[in-house]
């Protein structure tokens, strides 16, 4: 807005008026006082194209309520350098002249008129100030029609800027009702985001456990397939199951057996493991750990590290507490290898069958000759 209110066109328009009345009153044989109307002019075109040219290079510098308050002294100097411009015309000239002057004026009141939405009290000042200029002069020179007739039109301005005004109040109203509309959806928007985001991790989460559930598995084993990205190599699933859990489940009763399945959940979730790995539950009491980017040897220790972890577990049943075991089963594939995920967890289960069937609480590595590491 501050951009158009020092633009010059609206000067230069006056600027080129004044001197082609100064020019036709000189032609008619009067306009005595034709050249220091046209020098006050000049000088005060000067002065707001300078003005506008600091404001247009150092606009962005400073703060917008400092160059507001530099077009208010802008427009007051305009409306008296215009408004002795135009008294100064009015001296020493025929009636007839003074009619094509006074219309000189009602130009320029009229381009103040058509901005004054933008800037209204500056604007309506300025005005004010030409208008009592050229009623003083008028009437000083016992010009009985000219007064009343600038009065008439400046009143006549005044009301048109009077809707203008409340035309951009509206206007200014609407903007903000549709801002605060937009910053409405946006907040909306966010929450639809963060709502959806909470869905889709609650449709992968394990309520009991914490953990990832099939689906999640499912999801992740498709987009992490070493077949499609090698660098995923030496790539390691390790699946293990608790030891009798039926039992454990008859003794203490299904909430302990619960209590159980969420305190392994909590464990696993608390346990430092390799990046990028995923850890689900696999389905009732049994738990699946993929692990891209980890060979056999490491995976063999971090399922170690598992058993004696959870062998610890302190699991709260009615009025003690109790103990659980693991056996896990352990499969990898290194460099070269064309397998896929879904493969390894298969072999893994192999492994986890043989832990089960060699006694319990061990390690089981998918191929029987490979290392084993006994509990
Ligand atoms: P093994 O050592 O051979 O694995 O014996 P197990 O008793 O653990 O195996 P089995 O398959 O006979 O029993 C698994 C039990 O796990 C049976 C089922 O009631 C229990 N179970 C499965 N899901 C849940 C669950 O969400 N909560 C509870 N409390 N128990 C569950
Ligand atoms: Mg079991
Ligand atoms: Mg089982």
């Amino acid at each position: 807005m501050l951009d158009e209110l020092f633009s010059i066109w609206p000067h230069v328009i006056a600027m080129a008026g004044i001197c082609l009345t100064a020019a036709f009153t000189i032609w008619n044989g009067g306009g005595s006082y034709a050249a220091p109307a046209v020098t006050v002019a000049l000088a005060h075109l000067l002065f707001r194209w300078a003005g506008g040219q600091w404001y247009y290079r150092r606009a962005k510098r400073q703060n917008p309520t400092f160059w507001m308050n530099f077009f208010i002294i802008s427009a007051l100097t305009s409306g008296t350098a215009w408004g002795a411009s135009i008294t100064l015309l009015l001296r020493g000239t025929s009636p007839s002249d003074r009619y094509l002057i006074l219309t000189i004026a009602c130009v320029i009141i009229q381009s103040a008129t058509a901005r004054a939405f933008m800037a209204p009290l500056p604007l309506i000042g300025q005005t004010c100030i030409l208008i009592v200029q050229i009623v003083g002069v008028s009437l000083y020179h016992g010009d009985w029609i000219i007064a009343p007739a600038a009065i008439l039109f400046a009143g006549f301005q005044l009301g048109h800027m009077r809707s203008l005004i409340r035309f951009r109040l509206r206007q200014l109203q609407v903007e903000a009702e549709k801002d605060a509309l937009l910053q409405e959806i946006a907040r909306t928007n966010e929450e639809l985001r963060l709502a959806n985001e909470r869905l889709q991790k609650t449709a992968l989460t394990d309520v009991l456990t914490g953990l990832f559930n099939r689906r999640a598995l499912d999801r992740y084993m498709e987009a992490n397939d070493p077949r499609q990205n090698a660098e995923l190599l030496p790539y390691s699933v390790i699946l293990f199951d608790v030891d009798h859990f039926k039992p454990f489940n008859d003794t203490y009763g299904h909430q302990a057996g619960d209590a159980c399945l969420a305190a392994i959940g909590a464990a696993l979730r608390a346990m430092p493991l390799p990046p990028g790995h995923m850890v689900a539950r696999y389905g009732g009491e049994e738990f699946v750990m993929i692990l891209p980017r980890t060979d056999a040897a490491a995976a063999l220790t971090l399922a170690e590290t598992i058993r004696e972890k959870l062998s610890t577990l302190e699991i709260p049943v009615p009025e003690a507490s109790a103990r659980i075991t693991v056996s896990l089963g352990v499969s990898s594939f290194g460099p070269g290898s064309t397998d896929t995920p879904l493969r390894l967890v298969r072999r893994a289960d192999t492994a986890l069958y043989r832990a089960k069937q060699l006694g319990r609480n061990r390690v089981e590595q998918e191929d029987a000759a490979a290392t084993t590491i006994d509990a």
